[in-house]
């Protein structure tokens, strides 16, 4: 199921170095090696697959159980009353540069109310 050439599946199997802030038998958090925020974490779910464009009835509950991490991880982090911002990314346009779907988890400073 990893894909042996993929980062995202490669920090999951702690095969290379990550700060590891959560993992479950479906879902890894860590920190983003060049925040953009002051929190900004990483979610991944473990099974591998590329984005959203490959999202599945059987692989979209990862979303979910991805929802729920990271609103926890917001309440650890301090950051759940203030406020934070959950972004995937898919395809060029989006900027997306690994391709294992991923959740960022943003916060701890305004962010205004511009998305893009
Ligand atoms: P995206 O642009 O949505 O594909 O996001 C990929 C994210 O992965 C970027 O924010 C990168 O900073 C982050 N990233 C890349 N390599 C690593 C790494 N080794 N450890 C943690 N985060 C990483
Ligand atoms: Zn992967």
């Amino acid at each position: 199921m990893p894909d042996p050439n993929c980062l995202f599946c490669k920090i999951a199997a702690k095969a290379i170095p990550a700060t590891i802030v959560y993992e479950d038998e479906a879902v890894v958090a860590f920190k983003d090696i060049a925040p953009h925020a002051p929190v900004h974490l990483v979610l991944v779910p473990r099974v591998h697959f590329a984005g959203l464009n490959d999202l599945t009835p059987e692989l979209a509950p990862l979303l979910g159980r991805i929802a729920l991490v990271a609103k926890d991880l917001a309440a650890q982090a301090g950051i759940q009353a203030s406020g934070y911002r959950l972004v995937v990314n898919c395809g060029p346009d989006s900027g997306q540069s690994v391709f294992h779907l991923h959740v960022h988890l943003l916060g701890g400073a305004p962010m205004g109310s511009r998305l893009a």
